[in-house]
């Protein structure tokens, strides 16, 4: 990996010594990095701070950051550097998520403006962080103490939006040969039933109509329900489904070995369970499979998807694909299409592969040239991209229920979810966000849908 060092003389800090008063949290990658970036903020929101509307007029900037593809490590670097203000002042920077577990001190050696280095299962400790950097130490904590910080987190704060994470479990212990998850996430561990249940029904109570439970494998996550009996994640959502004023329930990112029986029927018996499953293949090629790790098979995971759609018909599949993994031939990513092509996905996310450090693939012979990776990924893109726009065609005359989530850009315009995770465009007078409307879908774009509003369901 190659970063340039900042050697440049350091710039005092804007406010030296004191209290950083106004805080700004970006976070990058995965939602699980949302749902941390959110709970740092609430945190720091609980010790009297206040968020600043943009990283210019914050005391304090946290920059959440992702590990999972080096692009994403080089622009925290580059990040850092555009931190520094035209008058030579910085606010105080931290460093939080998967490249500050990943890279530690090292961080703070090559860009010497950053304050605070804390890895994602230790920000629970920001405001002692806080009060080291204010004594000019440089605060660094990439400790992984199981599950600690959860319960050091104080209570969900009112919400903005009426779609809200809610993190039940984190880590992974499938060690694909890829990723570097298990390694800056940790170990696998489920948080407790009652705690997420108490947290859902604090999100309820600030304003939440719907919660999508996430986890590096959301469908691994375990626990004991109030009757002491041992359940799935179908336990949590069977809770979750009894509260009244939650509408729409959703879970993400599942693994395919963990897609249990109890979970599929779920789907079928559970109408808030809203019918869309992001379930990664990440290739179709069985050669490449075992290489990656990955314990199943394209047939397996074809079976899978004919169980599941024979649970709930009308499911929308989601997925995650890597091209060019070392060795990947042309008839390896012909196998890939090919399950593309078997499968049928309303949406997929699509990447070349990344070499992480200390991971089995990054040593691996035969890796691909970047050429060879763009153009697959090119192939691969036009495809999904194909079967997403049909998959939004099919809704066109159809009706159904819109959450209402965020202004759109014209006047009056609000933009909500489908059912399928679609963004539908609406004009209705009187509707506001957080409402629950019925449409009638009358265009559907590549990314979007346009919908009629045909009646307000539930405020
Ligand atoms: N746990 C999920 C699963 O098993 O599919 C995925 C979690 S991972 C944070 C999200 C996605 O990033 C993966 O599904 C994979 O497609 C992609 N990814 C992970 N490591 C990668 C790498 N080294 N290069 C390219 N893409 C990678
Ligand atoms: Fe990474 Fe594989 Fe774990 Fe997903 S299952 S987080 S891809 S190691």
């Amino acid at each position: 990996m190659t970063h340039s060092i900042d050697t440049s003389p350091l710039p005092a800090p804007e406010s030296a010594g004191d209290a950083p008063r106004r805080y700004f949290v970006t976070s990058f990658g995965c939602q699980m990095n949302v749902y941390d970036g959110e709970r740092m903020g609430e945190m720091l929101a609980a010790q009297g701070m206040t968020q600043a509307q943009s990283r210019d007029e914050a005391d304090l900037v946290i920059l959440n950051t992702c590990h999972i593809r080096e692009k994403a490590v080089a622009r925290v670097y580059s990040d850092i550097g555009r931190l520094k203000r035209e008058d030579g002042s910085k606010p105080m920077i931290a460093v939080a998520g998967c490249v500050a577990q990943a890279e530690g001190e090292e961080i703070a050696r090559r860009a010497r403006s950053v304050d605070i280095v804390v890895g994602p299962q230790a920000y629970h400790r920001l405001p002692q962080l806080i009060d080291q950097a204010r004594r000019g130490e440089t605060a660094i904590d990439t400790d992984m103490p199981v599950a600690a910080k959860f319960g050091a987190l104080p209570g969900r704060a009112r919400q903005q939006r009426p779609s809200a994470f809610l993190t039940v479990q984190e880590g992974c212990d499938k060690f694909c040969t890829y990723c570097v998850v298990p390694y800056t996430r940790g170990a696998e561990i489920s948080r407790p039933y009652a705690d997420l249940v108490g947290e859902a029904r604090a999100l309820v109570e600030a304003g939440v109509k719907e919660i999508t439970l996430l986890g590096q494998n959301v469908n691994a996550w375990t626990g004991e329900d109030d009757q002491g009996r041992a359940r799935g994640l179908e336990g949590l959502i069977e809770a979750l489904a009894d509260m009244t004023g939650l509408e729409r329930i959703r879970y993400t990112t599942s693994h395919p070995n963990d897609m249990t029986d109890a979970l599929i029927a779920a789907h079928r018996d559970i109408p808030k369970l809203m019918p869309y499953l992001h379930l990664p293949v990440q290739a179709g090629s069985d050669r490449i499979l075992k290489a990656m790790n990955r314990s199943h098979t394209a047939a397996s995971y074809l079976k899978l998807i004919e169980r599941i759609r024979a649970a709930r018909p009308d499911i929308a599949m989601s997925g995650d694909f890597i091209v060019g993994f070392p060795g990947e031939t042309e008839a390896d990513f012909q196998a890939t299409l090919d399950i593309v092509r078997d499968t049928v996905y309303a949406q997929a996310f699509s990447f070349k592969y990344s070499p992480r450090p200390g991971t089995p693939a990054a040593d691996m012979e035969d890796q691909i040239a970047p050429e060879i990776m763009d153009e697959r990924l090119q192939r691969l893109q036009d495809l999904l991209n194909t079967q997403q726009h049909a998959f939004n065609l099919d809704t066109v005359g159809k009706r159904m229920k819109v959450l209402l989530e965020r202004p759109g850009r014209k006047p009056g315009q609000l933009v909500g979810k489908s059912p399928w995770l679609q963004s539908v465009h609406v004009t209705q007078e009187g509707a506001r966000i957080g409402d629950l409307i019925e449409v009638e879908i009358v265009s559907a774009g590549p990314n979007s849908l346009a919908g009629e509003p045909l009646a307000l369901v539930a405020a």
